[in-house]
């Protein structure tokens, strides 16, 4: 899918300098009127994106650089995939819009190929616009469904910008807008790492983790407590894959206190981590999945909750009190259907997986065995995370929890300078390319790190 192209042309066929130009243009329109989300709108310099094609794409200046973010960790399919590119043009030309309210076959078409795709019952899927608001009404669904009003999550955790979401949300991005009303109390999730628990295995983290929650739920008061909302694999807060029990553990607790479980699959479903759902890591079936992103790679706005039998009937002759203008959009369902369809023909979920065991996973340890400033490789697929510390032994990370610092900004910046664009937060960095990612280009991103990382020693 990736091609090379010449010094003047772009993956479009544009001459480089025209486009030089028109990013130019764009850039000054942009500094002028484009408010940016979660930023100091004064001092940002947001990088100018001129074109993109499979893992690459082409900054203001022309440089082309692999996308070792999948923008937002969306990108599943990789940049300008030939079949949703097409899709989403056939669909344009035959029906660009419709109400919720009426059936169109792109929405029918896509509500099957994801029901087909989530574990267990889950067959009814309601659209929404992206993840955020996902979570908000898989909440909604939740407290209707049992008649209770709280809301577990953990700390360590993100869920969305939106209102309940930002509030389920465990990264300080929830401090400014948590007004301490939201019904939402936060627990701690496992993390060997950096244990809150004091365990000395897994098996121990695991257990306690659970014991800890069974313990906040009986003093918050089992009924009063509607979900627990946990990603399978929690991303942006730093890719820890839970351990060995812990999501049955919590089906389990879920079931005695009939609390509804939501897992949130927005960054960490379609493929992301070699199968379809992350939750299927773990042979659990939640209640509620929410999604986004991967669903059809974020080529049109989408997300959506998938319901089980359960959930469904509580609205089978009670209506659901929620709604929004383009459930289920005509572009934004075919973009679904194509994606999908592609990624079982071409094998992608499975490219994850062997990426990730065979190429990103060696690859990463074999970095930390070189650079002592990486503290913990943790991830699975095409979804991993580095943490650098300033010291192995104290744990000491980078930068500290929930800021920035001037040694991992300037590992960023190297990291772009190489060619690279990264996902950071904080101390860490994410190599979570597109699920088509090929080995070249995983090698590729790995021999930057490499470079990069030298840096990050030097820190310490
Ligand atoms: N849930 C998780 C796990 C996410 O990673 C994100 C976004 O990164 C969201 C929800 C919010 O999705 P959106 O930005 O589409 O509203």
């Amino acid at each position: 899918m990736t091609t090379t192209v010449s010094q003047e042309l772009l993956p479009t066929g544009q001459s480089l300098d025209a486009a030089r130009v028109e990013g130019e243009r764009a850039y000054a329109l942009d500094r002028a009127h484009v408010f940016h989300s979660w930023s100091a709108q004064e001092q940002i310099t947001p990088m100018t994106i001129l074109a993109s094609e499979g893992s690459y794409v082409w900054d203001g200046a022309g440089n082309r650089m692999l996308d070792f973010s999948s923008q937002l960790v969306n990108t599943n399919i990789g940049h300008q995939h030939p079949k949703v590119v097409a899709a989403i043009q056939d669909q344009a030309a035959k029906l660009c819009t419709i109400a919720p309210q009426y059936v169109n076959d792109a929405r029918s078409e896509a509500a099957r190929l994801i029901a087909e795709r989530t574990p267990g019952d889950l067959n009814k899927v309601f659209f929404t616009n992206g993840g955020a608001d996902a979570n908000e009404h898989a909440v909604r669904m939740a407290r209707l469904h049992t008649g209770r009003y709280k809301v577990l999550s953990r700390y360590r955790s993100y869920h969305g910008g939106t209102d309940t979401a930002i509030n389920l949300t465990g990264d300080p991005r929830r401090w400014p807008n948590d007004y301490g009303n939201s019904g939402v109390v936060h627990f701690h999730g496992p993390f060997r790492y950096r244990s809150q628990f004091h365990s000395e295995n897994e098996q121990q983290e695991t257990e306690r983790a659970l014991e800890h929650l069974d313990q906040l739920i009986r003093l918050e008061g089992p009924n009063s407590i509607a979900a627990i909302v946990l990603e399978s694999v929690p991303g942006t807060a730093g890719i820890m894959v839970p351990p060995p029990g812990y999501m049955a553990g919590v089906r389990e607790i879920c079931d005695r206190y009939g609390i509804v479980f939501i897992a949130d699959e927005v960054m960490s479903g379609f493929g992301r981590t070699g199968k379809w759902f992350a939750i299927d890591h773990f042979g659990v079936v939640p209640d509620l999945i929410t999604f986004a992103k991967g669903v059809n790679s974020g080529y049109v706005p989408l997300g959506g909750v998938a319901i089980s039998e359960k959930i469904a009937a509580t609205f089978a002759d009670r209506p659901y009190p929620g709604g929004l203008t383009y459930s289920g959009h005509p572009l934004a369902t075919a973009a679904a259907v194509a994606t999908i369809n592609a990624m079982e023909d071409e094998r992608i979920v499975e490219n994850a997986a062997r990426i990730g065991s065979e190429i990103l996973g060696p690859g990463l340890r074999g970095l930390a065995d070189r650079h002592p400033s990486i503290g913990e490789v943790r991830g699975l697929g095409v979804f991993w995370a580095i943490e650098l510390v300033a010291d192995r032994a104290t744990k000491e990370p980078l930068a500290p929890y929930g800021t920035s610092s001037p040694a991992m900004n300037e590992v960023i910046a190297a990291c772009k300078a190489g060619g690279l664009l990264p996902f950071a937060n904080f101390n860490r960095v994410h190599a979570v390319p597109p699920c088509t990612v090929t080995e070249a280009e995983a090698r590729e991103g790995l021999a930057i790190l490499d470079t990069v990382l030298d840096i990050a020693d030097a820190h310490r």
